[in-house]
This record gives structure tokens, C-alpha cells and sequence, in this order.
């Protein structure tokens, strides 16, 4: 670090997305991070392999890189920055969110273990558990988003608890205080991705979470253009899963972790105006005749208001809805819209409009699909950057073709 910050721990996420714990060296004194494309990283003379490798080997660093599986210099300046966002001790970042959510299970799961995951939930999350995980000898149980449930699935094998919080699609958000203390008197992991929220609205580490994971393609990256992931905790349980990224090598090529650290600059200002403007719109739907049932959790008549607001700085702009009526209501009112894109993903700067069964749920059977809530009329929003009067009144015209 090139020059020591007074007291950086103080700082507030929008200035540790910028300035991370403080300033570190950049080739030619440039202020943005420099993108090195490069596959390998060369030595002067083979005593200096040596001396590397025999440092390595006692845990010091005496140069950073080496290999491009391992990391490279702009990837290393984002988990800085990340790190310090969510005040974990160290992040490690990863090619996509879903590379973050198996590594992290394959990493800490256990022989004849037992992994709890909560039903509403990342379809791939939940796909992963209920196909693979059975072939390593795993056993898992899918169980509502709420402690209790959690605490009533716990058997004496069980080594990982893995939720969302919130939720998606209906932003359930969990008593991470409760789950970590049962956790914490039975020696079991605790895993959340935390996507829906970001470091901005909840940082899990400070309720004694141990690991938080967040898809970096969402609010983190923040403009629908990169893919990225991140898992954050303390350097024991980081240091496992890099040997684990090392070897597997889903690592974020340089030019995506420039464009994530490019991204982290405007975090502060991003998410401000996201969980303005996903109360705002929520508050309108809720009202709005031709809605039956609004999902945010700032909403009073969300099943997890009370919890919400006691965890939770914003709620940023995911919001799930049911249109009155079925399928064809459903699709006449997106098919409407004029500023909302239609496709899956949330957080970046374009509004985005999912029908949930019909893009993410599509493969599977109606009545499974009607079980886990995949319903017709269920809609998610996902509000970008735009004006907020312009999308309300996006949404207002499209309801009123109806
Ligand atoms: N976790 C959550 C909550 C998500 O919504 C997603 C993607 O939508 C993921 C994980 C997977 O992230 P990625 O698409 O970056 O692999």
C-alpha cells in the first residue's frame, strides 16, 4: 500500500467500492487498475523460481503472479475492493455466480455429509443440489426460507446451510442471527448468497455468516455486461477455496474484473437509486387494480417486513408481482412495456422483465413448477438506471392495455 489510510475501516461502502482499504501501487502512477493480458508471468533467472517457490511454500508472497489460473493483477485489485465493501477478511472471485455456489459447496462438502438449502431459490442452486449432489454421496433437504425450518432439518451429518437472502424470486429474507446461532452450537457452515442484497443493503459477515457469495453479475458489475462471481469470508475458509480455484481455473479473465472494479465505482450511487426506485415501483403496484399481489420486502404485507427492516439498509430493485388474471393477461402487459427488456438477470443499468416459468422454469412439469410457486401470472422486475417517474409510468400504460 503506497500510502496508509487513517482509519479506513470507517468508511461507508460507496467509498470503499472506490478506494478499497486504501491506495496500492499501479504501474505508471495510472489511476484506474491496468488490464495485464497475459497467460504466464516470467522469471529473471531460475534462483528467482526457487526463491519463490521455497517462499511460497512457507506461506509468504514475495511476487504476486505467476500463472493466469491463479489470478491476475486487476482480478486481485477487485476482491480487494469487494472485501472491504463487505468486510470480510478476503474475497475470492470467480468466471460466474453459479462457479461461486459449486465451488463453494464442493470445497467445504463432506463425505455421507448433509447440505440444507432453502426451496425458494437460484434455479441452478437448486438443480445442482436435487442432480448432483447425490453422485458424491451427499444428502440434501429443501426447506422453506425461515429459520425454524432450517433449524428442524438439521441432522447430526448435516456440515452446510445454504440460503438466499433475500430470496428469489419472492425475496424472502431469512433471521440470519437465528440460523447462525443454531449453526454456530453445531459446528455447521454457513453459506449466503447474497446477490439480492448486496454488501449494500446487508453484509451477512457482520451477523456472523461465514461465507456470503454474490453473482457479481448482477448489482456488482451493474451495467448487463459482464459475467462474474464472488465468494467472501475469513482467510482460513478463503485460502481453501483458492487452492480449489486454482486448480479448477473458473477464473474472471482480466478485462471482466475491469469492468467489475469500473463498475464498483458507481455502487454507492447505483444501489441508492435502486432501492429508491424499487420501493417507489412496489409501492405503486401494491396499489395498482390490476395486480393481485406485490413481493418487496419494504412492503408492510411482505411475509418478511419485520425481519427486513431490522437486517436490511434498502431492499434493493427486484420486485415479484401476480398480474390478475393467467398467461394471456400476463404476456399482453410485458409485451406492452416499452423500456423493460425482456430477459432474465436484475441489477445493471437497463429494467429487465422476467414471465418466471415461462424463462427460468420452462423445462420443468406444470404441477412441479406449480408447487414451487412458478405460476402464469408471476412476473419479476428488475428496475435499472433509469428515471423512475419513466418507469412507473412504463408500467402504468402497459397495465392499462390489459
Ligand atoms: N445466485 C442468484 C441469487 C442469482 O440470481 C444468480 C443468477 O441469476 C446466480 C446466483 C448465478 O449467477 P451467474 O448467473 O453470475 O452465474
Amino acid at each position: 500500500m503506497s500510502k496508509k489510510p487513517t482509519d479506513p475501516r470507517n468508511w461507508r461502502p460507496a467509498t470503499l467500492a472506490i478506494h478499497g482499504l486504501g491506495r496500492v501501487p499501479h504501474a505508471h502512477y495510472a489511476v484506474s487498475t491496468p488490464i495485464v493480458h497475459t497467460s504466464n508471468y516470467y522469471f529473471d533467472t531460475a534462483d528467482e523460481v526457487e526463491e519463490f517457490m521455497r517462499a511460497k511454500g512457507q506461506g509468504k508472497v514475495i511476487r504476486e503472479h505467476e500463472y493466469a489460473r491463479y489470478g491476475n493483477p486487476t482480478q486481485q485489485e477487485t476482491e480487494r475492493k469487494l472485501a472491504a465493501i463487505e468486510g470480510a477478511e478476503r474475497a475470492v472471485l470467480y468466471s460466474s455466480g453459479m462457479s461461486a455456489v459449486l465451488l463453494v459447496i464442493m470445497t467445504f462438502m463432506k463425505p455421507k455429509g448433509h447440505i440444507i438449502f432453502t426451496s425458494d431459490c437460484y434455479r441452478q442452486t437448486r438443480d445442482f443440489a436435487i442432480n448432483f449432489l447425490g453422485k458424491f454421496g451427499i444428502e440434501h433437504s429443501i426447506v422453506d426460507p425461515a429459520a425454524e425450518a432450517i433449524e428442524r432439518a438439521i441432522r447430526p451429518e448435516t456440515n452446510i446451510i445454504f440460503t438466499e437472502s433475500p430470496t428469489n424470486p419472492y425475496l424472502r429474507v431469512l433471521d440470519l442471527p437465528a440460523i447462525v446461532k443454531v449453526a454456530k452450537e453445531r459446528n455447521i457452515l454457513t453459506v449466503i448468497d447474497a446477490t439480492l442484497a448486496t454488501p449494500y443493503n446487508i453484509r451477512p459477515i457482520h451477523f456472523g455468516v461465514d461465507i456470503v457469495i454474490h453473482s457479481a453479475t448482477k448489482y456488482l458489475g451493474g451495467h448487463n455486461d459482464l459475467m462474474a462471481g464472488v465468494a467472501l469470508g475469513a482467510n482460513n475458509l478463503m485460502n481453501d477455496l483458492y487452492r480449489m480455484q486454482r486448480m479448477i481455473g473458473a477464473t474472471p479473465g482480466p478485462l471482466t474484473c475491469f469492468l467489475l472494479e469500473r463498475g464498483l465505482k458507481t455502487f454507492g450511487m447505483r444501489m441508492e437509486h435502486h432501492n429508491r426506485a424499487g420501493e417507489q415501483v412496489a409501492r405503486m403496484l401494491e396499489d395498482h387494480p390490476k395486480i393481485e399481489k406485490v413481493w418487496y420486502p419494504a412492503l408492510e404485507s411482505h411475509p418478511d417486513h419485520k425481519i427486513a427492516v431490522q437486517q436490511m439498509k434498502g431492499f434493493g430493485s427486484v420486485i415479484s408481482f401476480l398480474v390478475k388474471g393467467g398467461n394471456t393477461e400476463t404476456r399482453k402487459f410485458i409485451d406492452a412495456l416499452d423500456l423493460f427488456l425482456i430477459t432474465p438477470s436484475l441489477g445493471g443499468s437497463e429494467s429487465l422483465v422476467t414471465q418466471m416459468w415461462a424463462m427460468s422454469f420452462f423445462d420443468y412439469p406444470q404441477q412441479y413448477r406449480e408447487d414451487i410457486g412458478m405460476v402464469d401470472n408471476l412476473v419479476r422486475l428488475a428496475l435499472g438506471l433509469e428515471d423512475i417517474d419513466d418507469l412507473i409510468g412504463d408500467l402504468k400504460q402497459a397495465l392499462d392495455k390489459i
